[in-house]
């Protein structure tokens, strides 16, 4: 029989090469600083580049290649037609895997800090309370036992249902109802599940646990890699708005440039490009402040409630797309709103299930 570190993964997913650097930190953590016995699988869509593949590869033990166009049956025909669950429904690929008799998945802006093997003798559905409504679990962390009947049912089941907050989160928690009161070993203790802004929501706790700390998410649209790091002094600059902790935020970084920077292809574009030419020697500062994000990427920001104050949503750059507008032609219908992506929209404030904590008052 197979050892059972042969049969039991830690898996997670990336839609994007931007998603797959967080992937890579979390392969990292789990071998590099937790020294896991277990296999490691990211899963991937079209959307990640071969070079980034290739990176991928030095870290995972398999690639799951995952395309929701290559339709397998009626369920799968019918998603076609929601594009809006196109991500939760790739995460629901990890059912899939049943060339393992237990899994854990995680999503890629989490970061392990001790080893976690042990949850390995959890059973499905295990997860840890999610910190904005606790009677829910939290699906950036969960143990499950891959099965195509699970995953059938589980099709099936979003077809008829949907999800409540549009995503997994909302989707799993209706079809393991029975989590939140059925069965106490189901419930992974939070510091598997750590919020990285969990010190703003109760800070005795955070001072009391945090050594017992081993998952950290960085819950919310701005993660570890959208943060400005100096290359002279190794830091990495926590942005206010966001709320996470700058030491999960510099782990995140210390690995990043001990394991991942070094490798990275720089002929990769964008975010990834600018990471891959970053020298300790030059001392320069990578951007930060969501200077990186895509004009859809920083929309969806705004509408989160999550306003780049400093950087491209500063009062300055709203002042001049204002005046801009009101020079416009006479013709023009344009109305501005305080929401500069916006011309005639109000602002409108998308509730997500996962927002970050709000501090306590
Ligand atoms: N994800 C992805 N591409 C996307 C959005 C999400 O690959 O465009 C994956 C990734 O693994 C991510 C997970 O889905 O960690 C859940 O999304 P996210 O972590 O951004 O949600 P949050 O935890 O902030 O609610
Ligand atoms: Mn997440």
């Amino acid at each position: 029989m197979a050892e059972r570190g042969d049969r039991e993964a830690f898996v997670t997913l990336a839609t994007n090469d931007t998603y797959a650097l967080g992937c890579l930190v979390l392969g990292n953590s789990l071998r590099q600083r937790a020294q896991t016995t277990r296999k490691l699988v990211v899963m991937i869509t079209p959307g990640v580049t071969q070079p980034m593949r290739n990176q991928l590869a030095r870290v995972f033990d398999m690639i799951y290649d995952v395309n929701l166009l290559d339709s397998r049956d009626a369920a799968n025909l019918q998603l076609l037609g929601r594009p809006d669950l196109s991500v939760t429904f790739t995460k629901l690929h990890c059912w899939r895997l049943t060339m393992f008799d237990k899994a854990v998945f995680l999503d890629a802006d989490t970061l392990v800090l001790q080893n976690v093997d042990e949850l390995f003798d959890r059973e499905e559905l295990s997860a840890a309370p999610d910190a904005g409504w606790p009677d829910c679990f939290n699906s950036g962390v969960f143990v499950f036992r891959p099965s195509e009947e699970t995953y059938d049912s589980l099709l099936k089941f979003a077809m008829s249902q949907g999800s409540f907050d549009g995503g997994d989160q909302g989707l799993l928690n209706m079809y393991f109802r029975d989590w939140a009161t059925k069965d106490i070993a189901r419930h992974l203790p939070f510091i598997y599940n750590v919020v990285s802004q969990a010190f703003y929501s109760y800070l005795p706790a955070f001072t009391q646990f945090k050594d017992s700390v081993k998952i950290v998410h960085f819950i919310g649209a701005t993660k570890p890699w959208h943060h400005p790091y100096n290359t002279a002094t190794k830091e990495v600059t926590p942005l206010p708005e966001t709320g996470h902790n700058k030491d999960y935020l510099q782990i995140w970084w210390d690995i990043f440039m001990s394991f991942v920077q070094p490798t990275l292809d720089p002929s990769l574009g964008g975010l990834i490009g600018e990471l891959a030419s970053l020298s300790l020697q030059t001392g320069a500062t990578f951007g930060g402040s969501q200077s990186h994000l895509s004009e859809q990427e920083r929309k969806l920001n705004w509408e989160r409630g999550q306003v780049d104050y400093l950087g491209a949503d500063k009062f300055e750059n709203i002042k001049e797309k204002l005046d801009k507008s009101m020079k416009g032609p006479a013709t023009s219908s344009k109305t501005y709103t305080s929401n500069p992506f916006s011309t005639s929209i109000p602002v409108s404030t998308t509730s997500t299930a996962k927002k970050p904590v709000a501090p306590k008052k």
